[in-house]
């Protein structure tokens, strides 16, 4: 399950109360955070749910883990490593580069992804190779609500589980 991080767990503005303001500085860069701390459990009852694990899809890569991961109660997750975006001159959008990214990074694996780049699910299905997949769109300005988690719960739910890993 691929997590972003802006317009998912950081909405554009305060949508509710819920969310916080936290002052975070990834790379150096100080910037203004929203996050709501019951998005950490939403995602990690979903994980226990369906056996699928929780990765990091987001321009903020591993800095993830330092400053986002630890306010929402997650453990230290792995992150598909997405270059920084070359700019539109080179070509592509934020989200066709991302997605570009996240399918070389989950080759043939089924994969959620949650994202709010408009264009990644269109990319993402022109891309040659990729897995069976589940783009969950969700709008920047509200970010993830129960309503994607149930989308995805649900996909997930109707896929067989992968061979238990034993020894
Ligand atoms: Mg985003």
């Amino acid at each position: 399950m691929l997590v972003d991080i802006d317009g998912v767990l950081n909405p554009l503005r305060r949508p509710h109360r819920r969310f916080r303001r936290h002052r975070v500085a990834p790379d150096g860069h100080a910037l203004n955070v929203w996050l709501d701390v019951r998005h950490g459990r939403m995602l990690r009852d979903l994980a226990a749910d369906t056996g699928a694990e929780l990765v990091w899809a987001t321009y903020w890569r591993d800095e993830a883990n330092v400053w986002i991961g630890p306010r929402l109660g997650l453990p230290e997750l792995p992150f598909v490593p997405v270059p920084p975006f070359p700019g539109i001159e080179e070509g592509g959008t934020f989200g066709s580069w991302k997605a570009r990214h996240v399918a070389a990074w989950t080759r043939d694996r089924p994969f959620v992804w949650f994202e709010d780049e408009p264009d990644a699910a269109a990319s993402l299905a022109a891309e040659p190779g990729v897995g069976d997949h589940l783009l969950v769109g969700v709008d920047p300005v509200r970010g993830l609500t129960e309503a994607h988690i149930a989308s995805a719960a649900t996909w997930l739910s109707a896929r067989p589980l992968p061979p238990a890993v034993t020894g």
